[in-house]
């Protein structure tokens, strides 16, 4: 029987579980998928012994995901670029590899709810300056994008993160993330804002064209007041919960060896397990 699991700390809240055991049941693999909640001491000594506890890999969430990239004797190129991997996995030879496929999942995500946009053609506003957005901001360069305005609460992050990711990332003062929205193509809330129990995003989109696409990564509500107001001027949406589904895939095949697919059936699923939290 082949086994993964997702490791933080807190781990309960995460979906990981909910998505991987559809697919072990959809595709009839004799696999398990747990959750193994590890404290940041015991890190270290949990991934040394990962193949001793019948492990074929694993999902990383916080507060590990940096820490796992430096664990990790080989790491993809997104992980590195990222500074944080999310998925591991064992090779041949036993040796631990991270990955991390937040930006492919964002990205695809994005390409399969709002076709055509077009990352070359205007700037993209991304908000916020977390993991997410570094993530986000991968993905969006890796496809060509030229031109991003990055905004957060906190300016000195995003400037280091832009410093990072040169010269097509430049930062705006969060004061004037309205103002920025004119001539975008895309908006991307990478914040927490909007999120169930933490603060409204408060954002006027009257700046931003209509034929922009919104895309939210928060994606509990599914339905964040972001996507609701811009989906009523008339912009297209992507919420958080494909990027969500699809950075699971390539986890899952590595593991299991089946490439899983994002169906409308494990999205309606994962739905209803959130409303069941
Ligand atoms: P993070 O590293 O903690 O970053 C949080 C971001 O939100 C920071 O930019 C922070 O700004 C901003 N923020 C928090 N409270 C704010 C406030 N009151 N006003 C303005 N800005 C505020 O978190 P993360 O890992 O990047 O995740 C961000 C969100 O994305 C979370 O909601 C997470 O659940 C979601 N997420 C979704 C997916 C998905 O697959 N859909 C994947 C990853 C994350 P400061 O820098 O000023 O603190």
């Amino acid at each position: 029987m082949k086994r993964a699991c997702v490791i933080g700390w807190p781990v309960e809240h995460s979906r990981s579980p909910v998505i991987h055991r559809y697919w072990l049941a959809q595709y009839g693999i004799d696999g398990a998928y747990e959750k193994e909640a590890v404290r940041p001491e015991a890190l270290s000594d949990f991934l040394g012994s990962l193949a001793k506890r019948g492990y074929a890999g694993a999902n990383v969430t916080l507060p590990h995901k940096e820490a796992a990239l430096r664990l990790a004797a080989v790491a993809d190129e997104a992980a590195r670029a990222i500074g944080a991997a999310n998925t591991l996995w064992l090779d041949q030879a036993g040796r631990l590899c991270a990955g991390n496929t937040d930006a492919y999942g964002f990205i695809t995500n994005l390409e399969a709810e709002a076709p055509g946009w077009n990352a070359e053609r205007r700037p993209a506003v991304v908000l916020g300056a977390g993991g997410a957005a570094r993530a986000i901001l991968h993905g969006l360069l890796s496809e060509g994008a030229t031109r991003i305005v990055l905004t957060n609460r906190t300016r000195g992050r995003a400037e280091d993160l832009a410093k990072d990711f040169g010269p097509s990332v430049t930062v705006a003062d969060w004061a004037d993330r309205e103002r920025v929205l004119a001539g975008a193509g895309l908006l991307v809330n990478a914040t927490s804002l909007g999120m169930t129990g933490k603060d409204p995003l408060e954002l006027d989109l009257a700046p931003l064209p209509a034929d922009a696409v919104v895309a939210d990564i928060v994606y509990s509500p599914l339905d964040t007041k972001l996507l609701a107001a811009a989906r009523a001027r008339g912009n297209r949406t992507v919420d958080g919960l494909g990027m969500l589904l699809h950075q699971a895939v390539p986890g899952f095949e590595r593991w299991f060896g089946v490439r899983p697919e994002v169906t409308p059936a494990l999205r309606a699923h994962i739905v209803a397990s959130l409303g069941e939290t």
